[in-house]
């Protein structure tokens, strides 16, 4: 692992004692519980989960398959609801406030990263980028600017006008990350970001993260099956059957 991610938890812990706490943390769960329904059926997917990052941390969010992942992803990311329990990101109570106040507060504070790059087939990687601004009070010039910038940072300035099916897994997936940096989230969540991909083109995703974090101050939570993307994560935080077996404290060491 570089030095410079030592030194960065070093930072974080230090900062830790310094600060008020909870000051730092970035995304808490408190006690987080969800069950799903069928009819007379209870599968419990999340089981009292309690959990702290801390701003501009890199998890790498592991267990075997049905162990969780995914339902926690999807609480953090608003997109589903907790039976029980508490999550915060940024300060604020995920649940707070109606639907369409938290739509528009997830699309300000959070990008979704998903295995399939999801890319709208019939748009350029360009058209692809700038969609999510479509919730932000923005212009169309001052969209097209942003899309264009994000792109440069992934590499894929040369491909703007390139549609999905004229670019490689990679290059989708790369696509897919500039679509969900565009709208400037702070916390970027990726659900096995680099499932499909070949070694080459996922270690390429995995060092986009890494800069996006490193460079640029995002808290990134990845849920992967790759050691690569665990190796190269500050810390991993690992699920089974629903609960917490590895740390769950920020800065709780790689
Ligand atoms: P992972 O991402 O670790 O594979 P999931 O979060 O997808 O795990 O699933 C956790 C558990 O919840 C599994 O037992 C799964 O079958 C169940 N589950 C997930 N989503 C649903 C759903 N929509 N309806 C019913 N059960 C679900």
């Amino acid at each position: 692992m570089p030095c410079w991610a030592a030194i960065k938890r070093v930072g974080l812990t230090l900062s830790a004692q310094q600060r008020q706490p909870g000051e730092h943390l970035y995304v808490t769960l408190e006690q987080v519980s969800k069950a799903y329904r069928k009819g007379t059926l209870s599968v419990t997917a999340l089981e009292g989960v309690s959990l702290e990052i801390a701003r501009g941390e890199f998890v790498a969010l592991m267990g075997p398959s049905g162990s969780g992942k995914t339902t926690l992803l999807n609480l953090m990311a608003g997109l589903d609801t907790a039976d029980t329990g508490a999550i915060h990101i940024d300060g604020r109570e995920q649940a707070r406030g109606g639907e369409g106040a938290r739509a528009r507060w997830r699309a300000e504070t959070i990008g979704i990263v998903f295995q399939s790059s999801n890319l709208v087939p019939f748009l350029s990687a360009l058209r692809n980028v700038e969609l999510p601004l479509l919730l932000h009070p923005v212009s169309a010039g001052e969209a097209r600017r942003r899309a264009r910038k994000v792109l440069e940072l992934v590499g894929l300035e040369d491909r703007s006008a390139h549609y999905p099916r004229e670019l490689s897994g990679g290059q989708e997936q790369r696509v897919a990350i500039a679509r969900a940096i565009v709208s400037d989230p702070k916390l970027l969540l990726c659900d096995e970001p680099t499932g499909d991909l070949d070694r080459v083109s996922a270690d390429a995703i995995l060092r986009l993260l890494r800069t996006l974090c490193d460079e640029f101050g995002r808290t990134i939570i990845v849920v992967t099956h790759d050691p690569a993307a665990a190796a190269l994560a500050d810390r991993q935080i690992l699920l089974d059957k629903g609960r917490l077996t590895g740390p769950g404290e920020a800065g709780g060491g790689g």
